[in-house]
């Protein structure tokens, strides 16, 4: 209880980094998501971005020493501190996916915190893939990170990175896509060949918290790989199913297959 109490404090402190991260970053990028807003837009998005996470961040060291409350605090600042359709879809889809946290940041909780936050961000916004909105940053990213995890097996902070690197051809993606959602549609086919906004400060968020989750977790990765690994279950497996090592070998997808002629 105690060491679990510790650890939920340490993860809200982690959580409270990103936070002020993201703020710094977003308010560096001002400029340029006002650019781009300005193009398809009302040219508000910086302002917007930059006001919420402010709040945000002001609102930080009210927050109980839990990650889900750090999350749900900066939803309910995002709400109440933007106007734009950015405001809800980013504050509301974190108050509700904050509610995935409440056991702490684990594997697990984290994807399905991405689950539930890509999940809500689609049902407010009622904007699918290709629409040229947030979503097409979000889902490729929301949909890596589950893959790695689940699938791949790869630690939280290589699956963030991988997301990352998801998120930022999903961003490249929005360019030549005409709008489907907010005000971008309002301008057709015109809205082709500009940089989705709300994607692109998608992207940001997410490169800030790799930032901060690479600050707390690199090195520990490798520590968590080898806790994971027992030395004498391998062994017992290994000597148990020598097919098992055959099957590394023949496990070649790399090759081309000659159909064994
Ligand atoms: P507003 O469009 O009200 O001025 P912002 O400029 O802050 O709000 O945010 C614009 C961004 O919000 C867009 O670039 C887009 O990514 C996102 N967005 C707008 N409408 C939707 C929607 N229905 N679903 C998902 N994202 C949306
Ligand atoms: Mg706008």
């Amino acid at each position: 209880m105690t060491d679990d109490s510790i650890d939920l404090e340490t993860q809200a402190d982690a959580v409270r980094e990103a936070v002020r991260a993201a703020d710094d970053r977003i308010a560096d990028k001002k400029a340029s998501l006002t650019e781009l807003d300005s193009a398809i837009g009302d040219a508000d998005h910086g302002a917007n971005m930059t006001r919420g996470f402010g709040k945000a961040t002001e609102q930080l060291e009210e927050t109980d020493d839990h990650p889900a409350d750090v999350v749900k605090t900066t939803g309910v600042a995002l709400v109440s501190a933007v106007g734009g359709a950015s405001g809800p879809l980013y504050g509301g889809s974190l108050m509700k996916a904050s509610q995935e946290l409440e056991d702490g940041l684990t594997p697990e909780t984290t994807v399905a915190f991405a689950e539930r936050y890509l999940e809500t961000v689609e049902s407010r916004g009622k904007a699918s893939l290709g629409d040229k909105t947030m979503v097409d940053a979000l889902t490729p990213a929301v949909h890596t990170y589950k893959k790695s995890i689940e699938v791949d097996g790869c630690a939280p902070l290589e699956a963030l990175g991988k997301a990352v690197d998801a998120a930022r051809r999903g961003v490249e993606f929005t360019t030549p896509l005409r709008a489907k959602k907010g005000r971008a549609s309002y301008l057709g086919w015109r809205s082709v060949g500009h940089q989705d906004p709300g994607a692109t400060s998608t992207l940001i968020l997410l490169e800030e918290l790799l930032a901060v989750a690479t600050e707390h977790l690199d090195g520990e990765v490798d520590v968590d790989a080898e806790a994971e690994v027992d030395p004498e279950e391998l062994e017992t497996s290994v000597a148990d199913d020598p097919e098992a090592t055959g099957e590394d070998v023949s496990t070649s997808d790399d090759l081309p297959a000659d159909g064994g002629d």
